[in-house]
């Protein structure tokens, strides 16, 4: 079973909503379930207590499950540099949604690719949601109540970003685009069959190393005429240190803008040898067991316009762990386990 690999593409907005099932980043959640979407509560990051904000979702059905006819994986972080600490997942936060094929939602046909169609399909007939993020909004502006907040923090940005002057007037309510991530649209492709050749590479080096190690331990390693191809084959020794790391280039290099690789029930691909995961928590909701769903590659950080490169939120990998009954839960939104993977000092001195 080849991997389905996810790639950022630009599309148009309309394309992105809830009625055409949508694979996305940033921009609002696109909701499948409309009406019992997650709110501050759910959505709070564990350090600044601040609701997370949408990251990344993908669409996700089960074939053989009749109520995951539909389903969708939704992946939130706090945008806050100082709540992203190494190795520490209080800042992410994975939501499970599924419906079955006839539901009250959506109807039971595949939706038409057509700007126009379905506009009635959205959560603003169900469900307040907040102005500024497109999470549970219980709390609207209480001058024009018009416009609906997840929070007092997102109401304050919004009113110093604009509302200020819209609030009462006929203006358009102001768009707060950079608070959110820019959106795209995540576009899969299984990942070729590209590993022979990428198999015999490795096997050559690590021939080449046996040999020097070998002949270090012989102390025959002086005899080689050229330095350079001594300093190579000893620098490609360190790097051995961690194989895990070496196993990771070996295998994005192949398709460097992958974004995530989803291979349910698969491994995970880690970034290093240190902090893998050695315990995945059971579901929350029918205590069974979790597997790996798909994984969040650090290329995606390159799409996120972060502001200041030093001082960002960043990750190695985000995998994900979801219910492998994928159970239905009552309150429309299951919570799934997330795990951050760091790449330490150590890893990125051998990348360079
Ligand atoms: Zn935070
Ligand atoms: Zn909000
Ligand atoms: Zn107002
Ligand atoms: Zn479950």
């Amino acid at each position: 079973m080849s991997i389905d690999l996810g790639f950022v593409e630009k599309c148009d907005a309309w394309r992105l909503e809830s009625r055409f099932f949508p694979s996305k980043v940033g921009g609002k959640p696109a909701w499948l379930n409309l009406k019992n979407i997650p709110g501050e509560k759910e959505l709070q990051c564990e350090y600044c207590h601040e609701p997370c904000i949408f990251l990344c979702q993908i669409y996700a059905p089960y074939e053989n499950k009749e109520d995951a006819f539909h389903r969708t994986i939704y992946v939130f972080v706090c945008r806050k540099p100082e709540c992203c600490k190494l190795n520490e997942n209080g800042n992410l936060k994975v939501f499970r949604a599924q419906l079955p094929r006839l539901n009250e939602f959506y109807p039971p046909v595949p939706p038409v690719e057509e700007h126009d169609w379905r506009t009635d399909i959205s959560t603003s007939k169900w469900v307040k949601t907040c102005h500024v993020c497109g999470i549970y909004a219980p709390t609207h502006c209480s001058k024009c109540k018009l416009i609906n907040y997840c929070c007092r923090t997102h109401q304050i940005f919004d009113w110093k970003c604009g509302h200020k002057e819209s609030c009462g007037t006929n203006k358009q309510p102001t768009k707060n685009s950079k608070f959110l991530f820019p959106e795209y649209e995540i576009v899969i492709e299984s990942e070729d069959d590209k590993e022979c050749n990428n198999e015999n590479n490795a096997e050559k080096e690590e021939e080449e190393i046996r040999t020097y190690k070998k002949m270090v331990d012989e102390g025959e390693a002086g005899t080689f005429q050229n330095e350079d191809v001594q300093n190579e084959l000893l620098s490609m020794c360190n790097q051995k240190e961690d194989e895990v790391f070496s196993e990771f280039r070996l295998t994005i290099d192949k398709d460097p803008d992958q974004i995530l690789r989803y291979d349910r029930g698969g491994k995970v691909l880690y970034i290093s040898e240190e902090n893998q995961i050695n315990e995945i928590p059971k579901c929350s909701e029918c205590d069974q067991e979790r597997q790996f769903e798909f994984q969040i590659m650090p290329q995606l950080l390159n799409f996120l316009e972060l502001e200041n490169a030093l001082k960002c939120i960043d990750w190695g990998i985000l995998a994900i762990f979801t219910c492998t009954n994928s159970c239905t839960s009552e309150n429309g939104y299951s919570a799934e386990y997330i795990w951050k993977q760091d790449i330490t000092e150590t890893n990125s001195d051998n990348a360079s």
